[in-house]
């Protein structure tokens, strides 16, 4: 027996007065996702707990079964896994934005204008670049995509080492300047990690500001990615690896290195789909060929999608509808393909994201189960309505995964 959970970031939502007070799960179509619904047993669930929003990377932990209230340190890091990147115990991982700032180093745009060109030049100057004043640490630099990257902080000299316990320099709007990274606690290693990245900041933007691509940039007339803005620093959560905990093989399938990252971080593997892209653009079909050419060589399959919540943040009703019906076309592929007597398949989302609100909410999401053994209960269709009417409850995300193991036959006796 095998489980495939698959999850479209953001899918829950809310009634929405353009739809006659109905929510994108109630309009979309979705058969299989409806007969996934009536062949199964239906619930709600609460990724954290009722009414706390959550971010994809707590409310992640939390449906591979870890709670996040005790596990989670900071979210660089899963970027960091995400990319590729190995993460030792004392490193100090934390997300990077490439910015344009002025000669004050007021931010003028917090992604250099979504930049698609120079990321690897840039990423060549900063990767093991040494500061003069603090020689005991190692600088690894990443770019991942447009903008975006991700640093590690690696101490030489264990003493003292440093910590996640450090505020964003990234100020979230344009027009103030960069912010100081202060320390969070009172600790030597925050208030020297504090001081070490405020040099950075100095650092990278005068040779940012003069590096030759930044100067071609501004002859194009295009935003100079001429500093670089720091946030999430976090440490590798320590956890019992999913693998061990139930004696099975665990894979990805995401394009996002965050979501990539928390399954790496949770003992999972991962693989690279071409043309999945992370975005509404992406190609699902091509995920669902992926899940079929690694269902025998693994016990448990996540698959992320994250279009549902890149639409929702853009108050883009239309598309979430139809990212909706790519994850429907997903599972349709899977269903067709795949031997279904051996299969549990799981939907739901990582939170609610509805489109009136562009960010995340604390309602609780819709969740189906089917496959052999399943308790079918009356519901027929998948959507935030109709699956409270399930007999599965409402759940907490915490649930999930020992749900779905004790389903596939991994989990253990708790006494005799
Ligand atoms: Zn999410
Ligand atoms: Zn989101």
């Amino acid at each position: 027996m095998k489980a495939i959970l698959v999850i479209g970031d953001g899918m829950g939502d809310r009634p929405i007065k353009a739809l006659d007070c109905k929510t994108p799960l109630q309009v979309a179509e979705k058969p299989v996702l409806d007969r996934l619904a009536s062949t199964g047993i239906c619930g709600i669930m609460d990724p954290i707990s009722p009414g706390i929003p959550p971010g994809s990377d707590t409310s992640h932990l939390s449906l591979f079964g870890y709670d996040p209230h005790k596990v989670y340190k900071g979210r660089g890091v899963f970027e960091a896994l995400g990319a590729g990147l190995r993460v030792e115990k004392n490193d100090v991982s934390i997300r990077c934005n490439f910015a344009t700032v002025d000669d004050n180093l007021i931010v003028l745009d917090r992604r250099a204008g979504r930049i698609n060109t120079g990321g690897k030049e840039f990423e060549t100057v900063i990767n093991d670049y040494r500061l003069k004043s603090y020689p005991d640490v190692k600088i690894i630099f990443k770019h991942t995509t447009e903008h975006r990257g991700v640093m590690i902080l690696r101490p030489i000299d264990p003493h003292p080492r440093f910590s996640w316990k450090v505020s964003d320099s990234d100020p979230h709007r344009t027009d103030l300047p960069i912010k100081s990274v202060e320390p969070l606690d009172n600790t030597p290693e925050a208030l020297k990690t504090s001081k070490l990245m405020n040099e950075l900041t100095d650092e990278f933007h005068s040779i940012l500001d003069s590096h030759p691509h930044n100067i071609k940039r501004r002859s194009m007339n295009l935003l100079p990615a001429n500093a670089l803005l720091f946030r999430g620093a976090s440490v590798l959560p320590k956890l019992e690896s999913i693998t061990k905990l139930y004696g099975i093989r665990a894979l990805v399938i995401a394009a996002g290195a965050q979501y990539k990252g928390v399954g790496i971080a949770v003992g999972m593997d991962s693989i690279e789909v071409e043309g999945a892209t992370g975005t509404t653009e992406t190609d699902t079909i091509l995920k669902a060929k992926a899940v079929l050419d690694n269902l025998q060589n693994y016990d448990y399959i996540f698959v992320h999608v994250k279009g549902t919540d890149n639409a929702s943040h853009d108050g883009d009703l239309r598309k979430k509808i139809s990212m909706i019906e790519k994850i429907d076309a997903l599972l349709g592929h899977i269903l067709k393909n795949a031997q279904t007597n051996k299969l549990i398949i799981a939907v739901t989302a990582d939170h609610t994201t509805p489109v009136e609100i562009r960010d995340h909410t604390g309602d609780p999401v819709p969740l189906l189960i089917s496959g052999p053994g399943v308790r079918v209960d009356k519901v027929e269709r998948f959507s935030e309505i109709d699956c409270a009417q399930g007999s599965l409850g409402r759940i907490r995300g915490l649930d999930l995964t020992p749900i779905l193991m004790n389903l596939i036959g991994k989990t253990k006796k708790f006494g005799v």
